[in-house]
Parts: C-alpha cells; sequence; structure tokens
C-alpha cells in the first residue's frame, strides 16, 4: 500500500496541465485570492473588533442588502443569519418552523440529515419520500404536511432539482439551498425558507447559516414562537430575526467569514448577478460533463441530464481507471478535494463548479485527469 502511494505522488503533471488554482472540492471550496487579500487589507480595522459596533454591522446590512439583489427578492422578504450552518439551521427549522408534520425529498447525505433533525419528540414523525441515489425524487401533496423539504443541489451525489412549490398545498416550502445559493436559478415565488452555509458558492469560510424568508414564513415563525412551544434561544428564529433586523447576530459571528461572503456576494453582482454566475457554472457544467461524456474511462454518474448538478459534478470512472488513484495523484500535484463523497463508495470523482472556480482551470483538470489515467493504465483517447 505504502509502496503504491508513493509511486502515485511520485508522478508529476507537466505544467501545462496544471490548473492556475487547484481548488476543486465541494465545500470548503475555493475562497478567491482577492477576498483573502481584501480580507488583509481591512484586517487592522475590521478583525478583533467588536460585532456590536458599526464596522460589523454594517458587513451585516451589505450581506442583507445584497442578498435582497442578487435574488432578486419581493417586497415582505427577509434575510436573517446565525451560527452554525446549514446543518444547525435543519434544528431552527424543527424547532421553529414545522408546525407538526414535515415531507421530506431523501436522495442523499444532507437531504437525509434534515429529515433526521425533524424527528423531534415534539413533532410528528416526518414523511420520507426517497429516490435512489442519482436522482430526486418529487414531492407528494399531503393535506398533513405543513412544512415540504427539498434539497436544490444534493452536493453528496450531483443531483440537482428546480424549486418548485408542490401543486395543491399552501404549506410552507423549505429548501437547502447550500451547494446550489449562488449558481442555480432561483424564483423567489417558488419558496418560503432558502437556507444556505457560506463555504460553498459564496467561497467563504464556513460557520454561519443564512435565511431567505417570505413572508408566509415570517408569519409561521412568530405564530410557532407564540405557540409556547419550548425552544433553545439559539435555534429561535425569532431571536435570529430581531438581530438581523439590527444588523447583528444573537452570538459572536465569525468576523473573517461574513467579510470573505460579503467580498464573494459583491463580486457576484458587480460581474452580473444570478444570471452571469449562472451561465458560468453552465459554462463549468458543459466543459465537465461533455468531457466525460466523451470518455471511455468516464461517464457522469447523474443518468438524467437534466437532473446533472452546475455546481458539483460527479463523474464515474470504469474498471480501467481508479477514481481514488488519480485523486491521490492529483492531491500529490496540489489539485484537492476531488475524492467523491465518503459514503456514497462509488469509483468516482466529484468537483466543484461553483462561480469563484475558473472554467478554464477545469478544462485543464480534463485533461490533467486524461493524462493521469493513461499513466495508471487507462488510455483516454479513443
Ligand atoms: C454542505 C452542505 C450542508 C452542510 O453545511 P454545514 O455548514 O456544514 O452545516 C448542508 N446541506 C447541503 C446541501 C450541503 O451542501
Amino acid at each position: 500500500m505504502a509502496h503504491i502511494d508513493q509511486r502515485l505522488s511520485a508522478i508529476a503533471l507537466p505544467d501545462h496541465l496544471r490548473p492556475r488554482d487547484g481548488r476543486f472540492g465541494s465545500g470548503p471550496s475555493k475562497v478567491r485570492p482577492e477576498a483573502v487579500a481584501a480580507l488583509a487589507e481591512a484586517a487592522p480595522i475590521y478583525l478583533g473588533t467588536s460585532h456590536r459596533q458599526p464596522g460589523v454591522r454594517s458587513m451585516i446590512a451589505r450581506l442583507r442588502s445584497g442578498l435582497r439583489d442578487l435574488f432578486g427578492l419581493p417586497e415582505g422578504y427577509e434575510v436573517a443569519l446565525g451560527n452554525g450552518g446549514a446543518s444547525v439551521f435543519w434544528d431552527v427549522a424543527a424547532f421553529s418552523l414545522i408546525e407538526r408534520r414535515s415531507q421530506h425529498l431523501v436522495f442523499g447525505e444532507f437531504s437525509s440529515k434534515f429529515a433526521a433533525a425533524a424527528a423531534a419528540p415534539h413533532l410528528d414523525p416526518p414523511q420520507i419520500i426517497s429516490s435512489p441515489f442519482g436522482t430526486h425524487p418529487e414531492p407528494r401533496p399531503n393535506p398533513g404536511i405543513d412544512l415540504y423539504a427539498l434539497t436544490h443541489n444534493e452536493t453528496s451525489t450531483g443531483v440537482s432539482m428546480p424549486v418548485r412549490r408542490p401543486v395543491g398545498t399552501d404549506a410552507l416550502v423549505a429548501v437547502d439551498g447550500t451547494s446550489g445559493a449562488g449558481g442555480l436559478p432561483l424564483d423567489p415565488a417558488a419558496f418560503d425558507v432558502y437556507y444556505f452555509a457560506p463555504q460553498k458558492c459564496f467561497a467563504s469560510d464556513a460557520g454561519l447559516w443564512i435565511v431567505l424568508l417570505s413572508p408566509r414564513a415570517l408569519e409561521r415563525s412568530a405564530a410557532v414562537a407564540a405557540s409556547g412551544r419550548w425552544m433553545p434561544a439559539s435555534l429561535n428564529l425569532q431571536v435570529a430575526l430581531e438581530s438581523s433586523r439590527a444588523d447583528q447576530t444573537y452570538n459572536t459571528p465569525a468576523l473573517a467569514t461574513l467579510f470573505l461572503l460579503v467580498h464573494q456576494l459583491e463580486w457576484l453582482n458587480a460581474q452580473g448577478g444570478l444570471d452571469w454566475a449562472c451561465k458560468r457554472c453552465d459554462e463549468s457544467a458543459a466543459i465537465v460533463y461533455g468531457w466525460a461524456e466523451a470518455s471511455d474511462l468516464a461517464t457522469p454518474f447523474v443518468a438524467n441530464p437534466a437532473q446533472r448538478s452546475h455546481t458539483v459534478a460527479t463523474i464515474d470512472f470504469g474498471p480501467a481507471v481508479d477514481a481514488g488513484q488519480v485523486a491521490k495523484v492529483l492531491r500529490a500535484n496540489g489539485i484537492v478535494d476531488t475524492e467523491s463523497y465518503r459514503k456514497l463508495g462509488r469509483n468516482q470523482l466529484r468537483i466543484a463548479l461553483f462561480p469563484a472556480i475558473e472554467p478554464a482551470d477545469l478544462e485543464v483538470l480534463t485533461r490533467a485527469i486524461d493524462w493521469i489515467a493513461a499513466r495508471l493504465g487507462g488510455s483516454a483517447i479513443s
């Protein structure tokens, strides 16, 4: 084993097969060097300063207004944030948004985790609708459901689904947008709750949750809080909303995360907003899936092209190539985090297509993979 690892890490990529930036992970994901430089410049008057003072509060104000612009939020929608990442927002939803019973579309690791979080003692057992990994299920209208839980992009499998309201229901539609937000199309009329963390398309560090709330979601949160249900303050959406309205957070946020997030958000808006970001992800998806489809060695894992994610691509390899070995050689050459989701257990590479990642770098990556595969025994040349 050690012998093989040594042999793999001795394979050196030629210079023309080295992307300018070697970060292709699906989260944490590439943080743009420009954002890090801007943080270093702002640091003396920003890092290590009070989150109750204008320096940090103005950053939260820019976050909230920048997200309104990026997503074109209508009047009456609100942006709130808190600590703990998307996973903690599942608990916020279980305490503050689900009235009695939720329905969950489960098609990978992340969507199954929200379903598990919603199996809380104060709620009825959630209804779970699942489909095989590599596909997504459709919601099933059910009069007993007061919140439908969708996932815009299942990061573990590379399947995305359009955000649409299930027909014939006025229940809340809550969408995990963590790895789709800022890279996949979104109509604000189609959701009530859209939440995400900053370490995917928003090219920041992790640790925050951010949520976009429709007027109906705001009403639900207020009604649940008023019902007298016990809830911890850190999971009480009303508490988060009160802080957010004052451009603050309930407890201390990670200031660097916040800064990098706002930098990326304002960069996206300056480039042309969500339309621009989606086009860039489309371009990257065309490069990676196009390469896999033309290759004799690789094939997109998601069979239905309409369900293939344009922010996270999963590429299967045939028996001639060991994807794990390809990932090791890439890593030894400074090209990191192309390993597939650990629990999916496939002969696969997973490649992020987030807006911060240069399409040209993805193009070089595909050629580097072909080159490595040929060195390892397979041959991509048909
Ligand atoms: C990454 C991810 C999460 C988890 O985010 P954390 O910030 O680690 O809690 C949840 N859902 C999806 C779809 C993700 O991609």
